[in-house]
């Protein structure tokens, strides 16, 4: 059988392009069952083969009440292999307005962090639980995170980083329910874990703009967060000195 013979056997067997099948044999698709709420139970089960496919089909989402409300759908940003993804709940104003996550002073001080441990965007990948801004900010509900997780865990497993670190206790408690009550500090510099992928915790940049007397605590994270990676922890990150603008 010549090459053309056999391109043409597999789309009609799969009903795929042959380049999404050669990537797929490197990267197995991944699949999402999406379940559109307010009543209507349709369901349907939709396979990815890469970020950039899923970004498309995210962008055009109505699955609950904030496509109503955004400006933009924000999916993520950074690199398509990552070893680290940081993890914040949900996009706030200037997200919503740029589509990007972590723009705006929040967004300056993690390019810091990831410059003290000698990384960039192009070896890490950020993103939200949440693709879409809550009006005013407020928290997300739960059949908001409900309808989004797919998205998320989809997006997760094609990512397929090494670790996840988790920003605030929000964004934390999205991955690892913790109980009211209990505080935030006591899960940092612990492995936990999401579907089977690695999680540590670390405060949010938002947080560190108000309290950056905290900023020690962060580099203690982040020296663990490279360990937990297999990473040394770069002399740029021994003492290092972030000012807070
Ligand atoms: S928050 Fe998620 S589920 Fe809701 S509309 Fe946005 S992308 Fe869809």
């Amino acid at each position: 059988m010549n090459k053309d013979t056999i391109e043409k056997a597999y789309t009609n067997t799969f009903g795929l392009a042959f380049s999404e099948l050669v990537f797929s044999r490197v990267r197995r698709p991944v699949t999402v069952r999406q379940r559109t709420i307010r009543g209507r139970k349709t369901e349907r089960t939709v396979k990815y083969t890469t970020l950039d496919k899923l970004d498309a089909v995210v962008q055009q989402c109505t699955g609950c009440a904030l496509s109503k409300t955004r400006t933009k759908v924000v999916f993520g940003k950074g690199a398509k292999k990552p070893e680290i993804v940081f993890v914040g709940e949900a996009p706030g104003e200037q997200e919503d307005l740029q589509g990007f996550p972590f723009v705006g002073r929040a967004g300056k001080l993690l390019d810091k962090w990831l410059a003290v441990m000698g990384l960039t965007l192009n070896e890490v990948y950020i993103m939200n639980t949440l693709k879409c801004r809550p009006p005013d900010n407020r928290d997300p509900l739960p059949e908001e995170k409900k309808a989004c997780r797919p998205w998320f865990d989809a997006q997760i497993a094609l990512l397929k980083p090494k670790v996840l670190c988790a920003l605030g206790r929000h964004g934390f408690g999205n991955l690892v329910p913790f109980e009211e009550g209990m505080s935030f500090g006591q899960f940092r510099l612990k492995k936990h874990a999401y579907n089977g992928v690695p999680v540590v915790a670390t405060y949010h940049p938002s947080f560190l703009l108000r309290s950056p007397g905290m900023m020690d605590k962060v580099y203690e994270d982040l020296r663990f967060l490279l360990e937990i990676c297999g990473r040394p922890v770069p002399p740029s990150l021994q003492s290092p000195d972030i000012k807070i603008e």
